[in-house]
């Protein structure tokens, strides 16, 4: 069994300090959730880290912070419980709060933050649709500073990103909503929960006197990365809100989709499952928008 380290900072700056310090062979610890699993069953998949940086005793990765001028941000480290039982939070970016509390279940839920769900950048985490479709920035800090990286080009690869071993996610940046913004994130799993996604949709829509001023469509699971259809936005801006708009998003998310054959779905299957669940999370994104309520999953 092989020996490693735990710190828990007190400040970003020690956090910061203890990565640039070890270099790759550091890991930063926030809900644990993937990062402990990985350590006891392919290490190698993370490098191997001697040392593990837990980061939730730092105020900046803590940070849940929501105001309608100002928009959101959501520390790192923030476990999903928190942002799903934030009121406010929860009607201003619903997108958010149904992947937060699908992800895993109840006790995963305690732990588990959206900023791991993202730094673990696989295709299927459920979180990262939903980020891109709420337009999200992501806030970084490193040796040199800090820079700021759209979600949509967060994910390089399976199980890669952007960040350097010395750098971490320190928030993200959630956009004030529009007025007539409405947002939905599903998933197609073969149970009801504790299961990868086959495949995911997250949308959200500006509507504009009937019309869809602006659409945001992303796919999980049918791609080495959570994939942004840019053609859906470019082709459903300014044009009605109907079926046959709809019936337009969810062809163009199929076409879209590069997905693979494997143990949980085909490629025909999953490129199925991108048109009809990009056209029931369209609906349903349209009916938040327009001040209606939708079924939880
Ligand atoms: C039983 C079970 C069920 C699950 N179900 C789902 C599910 O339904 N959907 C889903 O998407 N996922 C699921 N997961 C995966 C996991 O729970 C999520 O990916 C979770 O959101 C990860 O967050 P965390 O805080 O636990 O991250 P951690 O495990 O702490 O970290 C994950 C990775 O990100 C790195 N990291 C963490 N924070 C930072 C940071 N701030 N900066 C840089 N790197 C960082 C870590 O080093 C590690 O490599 C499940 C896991 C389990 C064990």
């Amino acid at each position: 069994m092989k020996w490693i380290d735990y710190v828990n900072p007190n400040t970003l700056d020690e956090a910061v300090g203890l990565l640039k310090q070890h270099g790759g062979t550091a890991r930063p610890l926030a809900g644990g959730t993937d990062l402990i699993v990985l350590l006891r069953v392919n290490p190698e998949r993370i490098n191997n880290p001697e040392l593990i940086v837990d980061i939730k005793g730092i105020p900046e990765f803590n940070e849940l912070s929501y105001s309608p001028s100002a928009g959101l941000t959501l520390g790192a480290a923030v476990p999903c419980y928190r942002i799903y039982q934030n009121e406010a939070v929860a009607k201003a970016y619903p997108g958010l709060i149904d992947a937060a509390a699908l992800i895993g279940g109840i006790q995963i839920q305690g732990r588990a933050s959206i900023g791991g769900n993202l730094c673990n950048s696989t295709p299927s985490a459920d979180s990262i649709p939903a980020l891109i479709a709420h337009n999200v920035t992501c806030n970084i800090i490193g040796p040199s500073g800090t820079r700021q990286v759209a979600v949509e080009d967060f994910c390089t690869g399976p199980s890669r990103n952007v960040l350097q071993p010395d750098e971490m996610l320190v928030s993200l940046y959630f956009p004030p909503p529009n007025k007539n913004f409405g947002a939905r994130y599903i998933r197609f799993i073969p149970r009801n929960e504790m299961d990868i996604a086959v495949a995911g949709a997250g949308v959200s829509v500006v509507l504009s006197n009937g019309n869809f001023d602006s659409v945001r469509v992303a796919l999980a699971s049918v791609a080495p990365t959570p994939l942004l259809v840019t053609d859906i936005g470019d082709a459903l801006s300014g044009q009605p809100v109907n079926e046959s708009s709809i019936n337009e998003a969810g062809r163009l998310a199929k076409e879209a989709a590069s997905p693979i054959d494997d143990m949980r779905g085909t490629v025909e299957y999953r490129k199925h499952l991108c048109d009809v669940l990009t056209r029931r999370a369209l609906t349903a994104a349209v009916t938040r928008a327009q001040g209606g309520t939708v079924d939880a999953h």
